[in-house]
């Protein structure tokens, strides 16, 4: 994953940079946690992921275009970096994480950017994170039926 995920890329920087400004204090890259959240605030049991939108496959998103030779090779890479955010995301709420995703595409342009992490910033502290646990267990029980043992190797 190393290559998918530099350490200190600039759109994690830039979001990194913002929190901190608004005073609030986080780990970075817990390789504890699946995954390796890029921003993990223990306090309000949040994790942050901020995602490239190739390497993670942005569906819809124009900086999500597949190269044109091997595509297969690229099709099948990044289909396999898909699944793996889903488990990791699934198995982290299944122990209590709340779980937000930033796509980089969200904080390219500075107008976005602003919006994007003004929000952001709201809804890890704002409100009610009372353990949802529960609605996200019933969301995804279908995988989390499946023995903890499996994670990790899941074939696409
Ligand atoms: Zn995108």
């Amino acid at each position: 994953m190393a290559a998918v995920k530099g350490k200190d890329t600039k759109p994690e920087m830039i979001v990194r940079r913002y929190l901190f400004s608004r005073g609030l204090r986080y780990r970075v890259n817990n390789r504890k946690l699946p995954g390796s959240p890029d921003i993990v605030l223990k306090k309000y049991k949040t994790v942050v992921f901020i995602d490239g939108c190739f390497w993670h496959g942005h569906e819809g998103c124009k900086y999500y275009r597949l190269p044109k030779t091997n595509v297969d090779f690229w099709r099948h890479k990044i289909a396999m970096n898909i699944a793996r955010d889903y488990a990791n995301g699934v198995y982290l709420r299944l122990v209590g994480w709340r779980v937000i995703r930033v796509w980089e595409c969200e904080i390219k342009t500075k107008t976005k950017r602003e919006e994007t992490l003004e929000s952001l910033y709201q809804e890890i502290v704002g409100t009610e994170h009372k353990s949802n646990a529960y609605e996200s267990t019933a969301e995804v029980s279908p995988i989390a039926a499946e023995p903890r043992s499996s994670y990790g190797d899941r074939k696409i």
